[in-house]
């Protein structure tokens, strides 16, 4: 199986629909160790990423008009899909994580193959990922250890490329990235905060989940569901 755009979409639902099961606890995350918005953050990043999802793709250089035909965007390619995401999570979110999961997708819809080429297979989709990961520390200037995002998409790539390099394919491979996350996630808890607003609470951020890297782990969970569900519909990996 390759990443095709209906994986793409499946994946950006899934996440959306992870965060809008999930942003109370995200808010929690955010209320003991930043200011409490991280859950409706990115509840009200990814209800304007499905919004655009079920809009026509803006014509470039003919303005939206009465007549413009409704319905679903044409299909760009799975690229063009996650870098529209990402346009819109940067537009929509104004707290530190609407830029940071901005220019990830972004990096990510960038990294994969254009329409009418190959898709991506799990090594293709890894190298997204990774150009997620760059993009994410890039902007926000993070190392691993300083409990952000940062901190459950490392360990989520490095499951995933040793899945990869022991012959998985994209199921197992994003199963391993989700597990990796998670235990990324959980791992923040003892760190002392050295980015973001949580860095202002010094040595008072230690004993809290880091909320971002708690959402990195919903993002890199509902990629390996929206692959399971993806490889069942198409009769294997
Ligand atoms: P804000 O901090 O502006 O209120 P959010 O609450 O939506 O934004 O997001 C907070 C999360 O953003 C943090 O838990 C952390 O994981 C992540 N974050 C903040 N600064 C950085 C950074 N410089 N690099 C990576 N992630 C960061
Ligand atoms: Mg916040």
């Amino acid at each position: 199986m390759d990443v095709d755009t209906r994986l793409a979409e499946d994946w950006v639902r899934a996440i959306a629909a992870a965060v809008e099961r999930e942003h109370e606890r995200l808010t929690e995350l955010d209320s003991a160790i930043g200011d409490g918005d991280h859950g409706s953050n990115l509840r009200r990043g990814f209800a304007a990423v499905l919004a655009a999802l079920d809009s026509p793709d803006p014509a470039p250089d003919s303005p939206d008009s009465p007549d413009s035909p409704a319905g679903p965007a044409p299909d760009g390619g799975p690229g063009a899909l996650l870098t529209r995401t990402g346009s819109t999570l940067i537009s929509k979110v104004g707290g530190a994580s609407g830029p940071l999961y901005g220019k990830a997708f972004r990096a990510i819809g960038a990294a994969l193959p254009p329409p009418g080429r190959p898709g991506a297979d799990a090594a293709g989709l890894g190298e997204a990922l990774a150009a997620g990961l760059r993009a994410v520390r890039d902007l926000g200037r993070a190392a691993p250890g300083d409990k952000t995002v940062v901190d459950a998409w490392t360990p989520a790539l490095d499951a995933y490329r040793e899945a990869v390099a022991a012959g998985a394919g994209l199921p197992e491979a994003t199963a391993a990235a989700a597990g990796g996350a998670e235990r990324g996630a959980l791992d923040t808890v003892p760190l002392q905060a050295r980015k973001g607003r949580a860095s202002y609470l010094g040595p008072r951020s230690v004993g809290h989940q880091d909320p971002g890297a708690a959402s990195t782990a919903l993002l890199f969970r509902a990629l390996a569901e929206a692959t399971a569900a993806r490889a069942a519909a198409r009769g294997g990996s």
